[in-house]
């Protein structure tokens, strides 16, 4: 069992909360409470996590909280919050190094001033560097397995380990991280010198086609579903008739059906249901499972 005293002398009692409500750190705007939530640095990370481990305690790391929807019933373990304490950037020829809580797009922002290309497809996804390893985050063409050098994790049994792009078993949405779930500590990112130009305009052209094709004026976590192999979630969902489909205040986006958005203080009950009958509808009408991409707390 957690004694809170003890995690407080290992991080600090100003980064230790309790019934945090979790709203606040998802991109849904929805959800529940974690009964702890903890912000550790780059110093402390290991001996929070030992301690955890020691006391048997159960633990989930939330980055941005773009990926993620927490039940209403809320998390009765500690969240770990990797952002802003691990947001730290560095450049070095062609090769960037940055800390798991530094944001995708200001590393993005940092590589086109460097002149470096490879990033451009990651400058729209509003996740953290660990979430995106860990997701294997990816747009427009590009995605994370294509810059990755190496990641440095701590393992399931507390040790570091620095693993390289093969060890990292990249596939769509997918890694080790997320298989083992290790815990992800920095990154290093191997891009091309390019032509700041030609970066900034795929830059532009790709905030261009968001802008015009996902609901981004609404909270959602981007792709609700995984892309089922040979189909696109969205084309499967708008031809089931789901297209504004409501239930509570949530909603299959009008502007794209890939979405589910939070139209009107949806709760996550509403989130679940909603993607519950989207899924259960395309499997009656198409016989395709969707999954989701969305991972689920609590
Ligand atoms: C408007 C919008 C557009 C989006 N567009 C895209 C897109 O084009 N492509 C795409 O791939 N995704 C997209 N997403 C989804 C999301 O931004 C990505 O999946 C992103 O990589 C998640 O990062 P995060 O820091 O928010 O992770 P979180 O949501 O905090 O977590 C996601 C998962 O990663 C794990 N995790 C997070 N940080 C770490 C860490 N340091 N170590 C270990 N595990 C960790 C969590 O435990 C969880 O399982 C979009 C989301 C929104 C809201």
């Amino acid at each position: 069992m957690i004694n809170i005293e003890e995690i407080k002398k290992i991080i600090g009692p100003e980064n230790v909360f309790e019934n945090e409500d979790m709203s606040r750190h998802t991109t849904f705007r929805a959800g529940g409470c974690a009964k702890y939530f903890l912000i550790p640095d780059e110093n402390n990370i290991i001996g929070l996590i030992n301690y955890l481990k020691k006391v048997d305690a159960k633990y989930y790391i939330v980055g941005n909280g773009s990926n993620l929807l927490v039940k209403d019933t809320g998390y009765d373990g500690a969240v770990i919050y990797i952002g802003s304490k691990f947001d730290k950037c560095e450049v070095s020829g062609n090769k960037i190094r940055a800390l798991a809580g530094t944001k995708l797009s200001k590393i993005a922002s940092i590589a086109y001033k460097e002149g470096l290309t490879g990033l451009e497809f990651a400058s729209g996804i509003p996740g953290s560097l660990g979430g995106a390893v860990t997701m294997n985050a990816g747009a427009y063409g590009g995605e994370m397995s294509q810059v990755l050098e190496s990641v440095k994790v701590i393992d399931e049994n507390g040790n570091i380990l620095n693993l390289n792009n093969s060890e990292l078993k990249l596939g769509y949405r997918h890694s080790i991280v997320m298989e083992k779930q290790y815990i992800v500590l920095e990154a290093v990112m191997k891009l091309n010198l390019g032509d700041k130009e030609e970066i900034k305009a795929k830059m532009d052209d790709f905030a261009g086609r968001r802008k015009d094709k996902q609901p981004l004026e609404y909270p959602s976590a981007g792709s609700t579903f995984k892309r089922p192999e040979g189909y696109y979630a969205g084309k499967l969902i708008m031809d089931a008739g789901l297209k504004g489909k409501m239930i509570g205040g949530a909603q299959v986006s009008e502007k794209h059906c890939g979405f589910i958005v939070n139209k009107d203080n949806a709760s996550a009950t509403d989130i679940l249901e909603l993607m519950e009958y989207v899924s259960d509808k395309v499997f009656e009408k198409y016989n395709i499972r969707l999954d989701p991409e969305v991972k689920i707390l609590g």
